[in-house]
């Protein structure tokens, strides 16, 4: 069992409480990684994991705002019910449809904010030096995740973006929801048969340890892969990935510290050095 409403409830310190709610959320790095961050930035806070009822998710978070939190990531399945909660979206959340960075004011208003994107932006160009400009990217999916990364990729000025899902209408769906349709294209996977320089698997299959059918011919010698799930272990599109000749293969644990370091920005209006948090998590702690 992981924390409980009580024991949160009960915890008499001072310090201000965040959580991390989800369905499963044991196994989320989040309580680690904030931690990490407080003791680097000297905030005083408690952070917890805390499993919300899928159906009673509202009620959920109400009781926590009531009960006196003061902000919560928001992670599977709930990011779009909580974009739905929010009294107030950030325009990435807006473009998103998700929220995945909840902060409560005493008045009872919620504040919704989406910072996947941002995080796998800076994790791809300041942590791993691999260029988005002029670079020719292939996304892959187009779910919540994608939803959330596409618009600032765009921002970072590509050759181009290339959004292939299995089902096809939910990638032109994606597309035509977009203030700048005619920068991205949408296609099927079957579409696809050429190289792009970066492809991004945000797709749930390596969480079944399956690749997307894909044709061989999406990486060239110099192409990078990255995949938004990680795991201890090199995930199976990466795998996959370097197999096809790629030149690199990284996960989406970067990805998850840089969401969390925007998310203690929003928060506490400091930023931590995210870099000794990554290299802590992939030796096994923090
Ligand atoms: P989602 O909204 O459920 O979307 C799932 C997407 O995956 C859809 O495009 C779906 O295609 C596609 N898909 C599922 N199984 C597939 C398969 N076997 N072959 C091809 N396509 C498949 O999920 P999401 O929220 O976008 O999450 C996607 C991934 O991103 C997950 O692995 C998640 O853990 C990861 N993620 C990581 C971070 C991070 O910080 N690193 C943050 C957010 C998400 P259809 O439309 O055809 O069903």
């Amino acid at each position: 069992m992981g924390t409980t409403m009580s024991d949160l409830f009960d915890f008499k310190s001072r310090q201000r409480r965040f959580a991390v709610v989800g369905h499963p959320v044991l196994h989320s790095k989040s309580p680690q990684i904030h931690d990490a961050f407080a003791r680097q930035c000297n905030v005083s806070l408690s952070y917890d994991a805390i499993a919300l009822d899928p159906i009673a998710f509202e009620q959920g978070v109400r009781n926590l705002q009531a009960g006196g939190v003061a902000g919560i990531n928001v992670t599977l399945p709930f990011k779009e019910a909580a974009f739905r909660l929010a009294d107030e979206v950030s325009e990435r959340a807006q473009f998103a449809n998700a929220v995945n960075t909840v902060s409560f004011s005493d008045d009872d208003h919620i504040a919704g904010d989406n910072t996947d994107g941002i995080g796998l932006v800076r994790d791809l160009q300041e942590n791993l030096g691999i260029a988005c400009t002029g670079a020719r990217i292939l996304i892959i999916g187009a779910g919540g995740a994608a939803r959330g990364i596409v618009q600032p990729l765009l921002q970072s000025n590509p050759d181009c973006v290339v959004i292939a899902n299995r089902t096809v209408s939910r990638a032109r769906e994606l597309v035509a929801s977009m203030d700048s349709p005619d920068r991205v294209h949408p296609c099927g996977l079957d579409d696809v048969n050429e190289a792009f320089d970066l492809v991004i698997n945000a797709t749930a299959a390596s969480l079944s340890s399956q690749v997307p059918a894909l044709s061989e011919s999406v990486f060239h010698p110099g192409s990078h892969a990255y995949d938004l799930a990680y795991a201890d272990q090199p995930t199976a599109f990466m795998r996959w990935a370097l197999g096809l000749g790629a030149v690199r293969a990284v996960d989406g644990l970067g990805m998850l510290v840089e969401q969390a370091a925007e998310a203690f920005w929003i928060w506490h209006g400091q930023r931590p050095h995210t870099a000794p948090v990554i290299s802590a998590l992939r030796s096994g702690g923090c």
